[in-house]
């Protein structure tokens, strides 16, 4: 433990909570700068919304949400809307409060004027969204599943998943929605935090039963049901390949603001917690994604009353250490080293040994004799399969890839990514994450956007216009400017603008090929003058 920082550099620093630069130049951190922001409740449902807008079938894996205070009119007219339209649609709806975890203030409520409105809600900004009414059920509880995720990097997207993670309980059997058993949160929450105070709550001693199961029980279970769990698996990748697809814009914008390029810095790499529903028909729904997941492998024990125990649980470390260990094989500093010290020295024993002291691995002293093979196979095997181990008493490898293996499916859902870049080449100054209005003339002006239908004087009329209200939101008021999310609003106009009659997605894709057409013309001008 290094509270103040450490002056020596490390080849691994492994932050607590999340980024914080102290004064890091190398080695790599286990944290994004900007991801506790970007997966707070109403990023993430604007991120994800956006890619909605541009593909409304491949995102109808999130609830459909609202944010409040600022959209409560526009939930109230929709939800009148959809009623009107069909008088046998009774909906539930959930309420979450922004940056809130463990079911802290979540409550359900059927009707838009149930909403709080007064005292927490208006100092608190929330997210309201359609519950899902009929989630699939194992022994008649609600349960939903938290996979880990290591996104091992930004640029290139490098995307792991845990084949294996774990399925958290209610306490209470669970009924639909009715105005009666809207408040019983061991029947409608599934957070561990919660129901670890009902009466009902069951520690597990094996990963198959007791309120917290692994993952792969169940799918088990499913399985021995008849149930498509290839089907299920392929589903959840593509929902976390998405997920990371609607982050990456902004998080890059973090990130050259952090780690600027062409200065020395760390790289990062994070393990995200996914919180994922199985509705009835056994389709995922995204809940949340977790910047911080607990990696805890114990839980508290009252013995006597007042007095409690750490002890362990096996479920935690089943999944959990794994999840570790995995992850610091990947981004093992001492990789390289260690395939030229291999081609260099007759293998010693004591010499692999060393390989992996410099961090405590929980129960995977095998470790140290894990071969290059068996790397590769990590890297390579399709996520369910099992790979072979040379030697029978390796852990069995659990993160698997799935991006760039899948990147040939996905890549087309890439959009507001190369949106993103033009924001960043126009941002000009380094460490900023906001457009000054210069900037945005700039890049009109080299992208040749501005013609006699659309004056330098409207360029800035659509400036002013969306940053206001953008900046009215609240959300950063560190720096004055034009954020990502309003850049991308403004482009999504211009592309409208431009390429009528085609389908959103279609405009946004040819304003984005019009705009690097004539970037790189100028660049390649630029080259030919600078030679010149
Ligand atoms: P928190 O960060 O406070 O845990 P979540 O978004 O994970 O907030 O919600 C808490 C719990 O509420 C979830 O674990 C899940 O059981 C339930 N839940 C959340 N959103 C929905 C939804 N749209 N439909 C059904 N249940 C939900």
């Amino acid at each position: 433990q290094f509270p103040f920082g450490r002056r020596l550099p490390c080849d691994i620093y492994w932050h607590g909570v999340s980024f914080h630069d102290n004064d890091i130049f190398s080695g790599q951190v286990n944290k994004f700068p900007g991801m506790t922001e970007m997966v707070r409740k109403i990023t993430l449902s604007r991120a994800v919304r956006t890619m909605q807008d541009l593909f409304p079938l491949e995102y109808n894996f999130y609830p459909r949400s609202w944010i409040l205070p600022e959209e409560f009119p526009l939930f109230v007219a929709e939800v009148r809307m959809m009623k009107d339209s069909d008088p046998s649609w009774k909906p539930t709806f959930i309420v979450k409060p922004d940056g809130g975890c463990q079911g802290d203030g979540i409550y359900l409520i059927k009707d838009p004027s149930d909403i709080r409105l007064t005292g927490s809600i208006q100092s608190r900004p929330a997210v309201v969204q359609e519950y899902i009414c009929k989630p699939l059920l194992v022994d008649k509880l609600k349960f939903d599943i938290r996979l880990y995720v290591l996104l091992k990097s930004l640029e290139p997207l490098e995307i792991y998943i845990a084949k294996d993670g774990l399925s958290r309980f209610c306490t209470e059997p669970y009924q639909e929605p009715t105005l009666k058993n809207l408040h019983q949160v061991f029947m409608h929450l599934t957070n561990y935090s919660l129901n670890i105070h009902s009466g009902n709550f069951i520690h597990s001693d094996n990963v198959n039963t007791g309120s917290k199961r692994t993952f792969s029980s169940i799918l088990c279970r499913l399985s021995s049901r008849g149930a498509d769990v290839k089907k299920l698996w392929s589903d959840i990748i593509s929902l976390v390949i998405k997920t990371i697809i609607a982050l990456t814009p902004e998080l890059k914008v973090y990130y050259q603001s952090d780690i600027p390029a062409g200065k020395p810095g760390p790289t990062c790499f994070q393990i995200l917690g996914f919180d994922i529903l199985l509705m009835k028909n056994l389709k995922p729904m995204l809940l949340e994604v977790n910047a911080n997941p607990s990696m805890r492998i114990e839980h508290e024990q009252e013995l006597s009353p007042g007095v409690f125990e750490n002890v362990p649980s096996p479920v935690d470390e089943e999944v959990k250490v794994a999840v570790i260990r995995d992850t610091l094989r990947l981004v093992d500093p001492q990789k390289k080293k260690r395939k030229d010290i291999q081609q260099n020295i007759a293998s010693s024993k004591n010499e692999v040994n060393v390989r992996y002291d410099y961090f405590m691995c929980y129960r995977c002293q095998t470790l140290e004799h894990v071969s290059e093979a068996n790397e590769e196979l990590l890297e390579a095997g399709p996520a369910g399969d099992t790979p072979q181990s040379p030697e029978p008493e390796l852990p069995s490898l659990c993160l698997k890839q799935v991006f760039p293996k899948y990147a040939k499916q996905f890549n087309y859902l890439r959009l507001v990514d190369r949106v993103a870049a033009l924001f960043i080449r126009f941002l000009g100054v380094k460490g900023t994450t906001k457009l000054g209005p210069t900037g945005f003339r700039t890049f009109i002006r080299n992208c040749k956007l501005s013609n006699s239908n659309f004056s330098m004087a409207s360029v800035d009329i659509l400036y002013i216009d969306i940053t206001r209200r953008w900046n009215s939101m609240g959300i950063d008021h560190k720096e004055s400017g034009m954020c990502l999310q309003a850049f991308v609003e403004a482009f999504f106009c211009l592309a409208q603008k431009k390429y009528k009659s085609l389908p959103l997605h279609e405009q946004v894709a040819s304003l984005i090929d019009f705009c690097e057409y004539h970037l790189a013309a100028l660049d390649e001008k630029r080259l030919v003058c600078g030679r010149g």
